[in-house]
């Protein structure tokens, strides 16, 4: 039987990307023929970085991963995903706070567009990281050069000298 060509979406803030989302686009472009890392530009709660912003880091970071791409989108993920014609929605889970949110999300564009959503685990070292952490963080002065990928870690400086 021929395999199918498998096309995902990862979608989600990357307000900033940060090293745990770049583990699941590594593992996961091994199990899609295309990945598509979908920025969401919908308004979010105290963004930081703008979606074009959001968008130049991830394009920097997925330049040399043959067969994954980067947009940003506007509107419901489900008609995005129908548009781009993918199969499956890709997510990341952390914790069981992760699972309550998702399993909600995914049953709902289950229903509404027969979308499926696939699940990759986050690797332990990364469990902990998230972008809200890393603005709170970094804001507050911390380091969060281990969470993120160098060119996220001097961007965030940047940003915040310029909000000072
Ligand atoms: P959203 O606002 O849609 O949750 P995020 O950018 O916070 O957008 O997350 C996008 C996806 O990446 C989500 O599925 C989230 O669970 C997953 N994710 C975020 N951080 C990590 C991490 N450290 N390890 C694995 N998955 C992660």
């Amino acid at each position: 039987m021929k395999k199918k060509f498998i096309r995902a979406i990862f979608p989600g803030s990357f307000d900033p990307i940060t090293n745990g989302h770049l583990d699941v686009i590594e593992r996961s472009r091994k199990l899609f023929d295309e990945l598509i890392v979908a920025v969401g530009r919908s308004p979010i709660k105290n963004p930081l970085f703008t979606p074009e912003e959001r968008v130049e880091m991830v394009t920097e970071l997925v330049k040399n991963m043959p067969g994954v791409s980067v947009e940003s989108y506007d509107g419901l993920t489900v008609e995005y995903t129908s548009r781009k014609k993918a199969d499956v929605i890709l997510r990341g889970l952390r914790s069981v706070s992760d699972f309550h949110y998702e399993v909600t999300l995914a049953m709902t564009n289950r229903s509404i567009a027969g979308i499926e959503t696939v699940f990759i685990m986050a690797d332990a070292k990364n469990g902990f990281t998230s972008s809200t952490l890393i603005r709170d963080i970094a804001s507050m002065g911390g380091d969060i050069s281990h969470m993120v990928p160098s060119i996220v870690s001097k961007r965030l400086q940047r940003k915040l000298g310029e909000k000072k």
